[in-house]
C-alpha cells in the first residue's frame, strides 16, 4: 500500500510539473569551489581597462546529478596546491594560484568518489580547469576534436597546456565531438563548441529543473564585464574567433532564455549557492 501511495504521489507531481520540469533529467547541480587565481594586472583580461589593477578570479567545478549518472564539468586548480597556504606563483610572477580545499575532499563531502563519475568534460585544458583531470579515468571524456588534438599533440605547451595534469585521460573512453553534443540524449545537458580561448574550447548548457537553462562559461569570457562589452583577452588562441563565439552564444542565450554563469567572475558567483548545498 505504501508503495502504491508513493507512486500516486509521483504521478500527481508529474501531472503538475511544467513542461520544462518534465523534460529535464537533471536532478541537481553542485557548484564546488575549485580555487582562486589572484592576478597583479587585470587588464591582461580586459585590454585597456583597469590597467595595473589587481584582481581575484574565482574558480569552480560543477557536479551534475542526472537520472543516468553523475557528470563533472571542469576540475579546477590542482589539489596538490592545498598544501601551499600562500599559493603558487605562475606566469612570471603575475598570477598566484590557490586551492584551499581539494576537489577530492569536496566530492567526498557530497558522497561521490571520483570513480562514480561516468561523464566528464572540461571547458578546455588550461591548468585552472584541468588541475585534477587525472582523477577521472573511469569516466567517458567528452571533448572537442580540436582540443583533443592540441592536448595530446606534440605542441601542447604552445597552447598553454600542462600535459602532466591530464595525461592519464589518454586511456579514457572518449567521445570526440565537432560542435554540439547532447550528453544524455534528452536535451538536458548539451555541450556547445565555443572556440577562441583555446582551439576546442566548449561551454555546457544545463537545464536545471527549477532555475531553467544555465550556460557554464568555461573561459569563453572571464567576467560579466567581458560578456556585456564583448571583450577577449589578448592572449586568447584566436581573438576573432573568440568574438564570433561571444556573438553566437549571446544569440543562443537570448533566444532560449539561458542564463550565463561565469566561472571566474567572483562577484556573480557570490549569489550562487555552493556545495555541499546545490542548485536545482
Ligand atoms: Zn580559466
Amino acid at each position: 500500500m505504501k508503495n502504491i501511495g508513493a507512486v500516486s504521489v509521483l504521478l500527481l507531481l508529474a501531472a503538475c510539473a511544467t513542461p520544462s520540469q518534465q523534460q529535464s533529467g537533471v536532478e541537481r547541480m553542485y557548484v564546488i569551489s575549485c580555487g582562486e587565481n589572484h592576478v597583479k594586472d587585470v587588464s591582461r583580461w580586459t585590454p585597456g581597462v583597469n590597467v595595473g589593477k589587481p584582481h581575484v578570479f574565482s574558480n569552480y567545478c560543477y557536479l551534475i546529478k542526472h537520472a543516468q549518472g553523475w557528470m563533472l564539468w571542469d576540475t579546477g586548480n590542482a589539489d596538490r596546491l592545498a598544501t601551499m597556504p600562500n599559493g603558487m606563483t605562475v606566469a612570471g610572477g603575475t598570477i598566484t594560484v590557490f586551492m584551499k580545499k581539494p576537489l577530492a575532499e569536496s566530492l567526498k563531502e557530497i558522497g561521490v568518489a571520483p570513480g562514480d563519475i561516468r561523464h566528464f568534460a572540461m571547458s578546455h585544458a588550461h591548468g585552472d580547469h584541468s588541475g585534477n583531470a587525472n582523477l577521472f579515468t573511469a569516466a567517458t571524456l567528452y571533448v572537442q576534436r580540436a582540443e583533443y588534438a592540441a592536448m595530446f599533440g606534440s605542441e601542447a605547451q604552445k597552447f598553454g597546456f600542462i600535459p602532466a595534469n591530464y595525461d592519464k585521460l589518454r586511456g579514457n573512453t572518449a567521445m570526440i565531438i565537432d560542435g554540439d553534443y547532447d550528453v544524455f540524449g534528452d536535451g538536458s545537458v548539451i555541450l556547445k563548441a565555443a572556440p577562441g580561448h583555446t582551439p576546442g574550447h566548449q561551454v555546457l548548457v544545463v537545464r536545471l529543473p527549477r532555475t531553467g537553462p544555465v550556460m557554464l562559461s568555461g573561459d569563453m569570457v572571464h567576467l560579466l564585464y567581458s560578456w556585456n562589452f564583448r571583450i577577449a583577452p589578448s592572449f586568447n588562441f584566436d581573438i576573432a574567433r573568440s568574438m564570433a563565439t561571444i556573438d553566437e552564444m549571446k544569440a543562443f542565450a537570448q533566444s532560449t532564455k539561458t542564463q550565463l554563469w561565469i566561472n571566474h567572475d567572483m562577484e556573480q558567483n557570490a549569489k550562487i549557492p555552493k556545495a555541499p548545498a546545490f542548485v536545482q
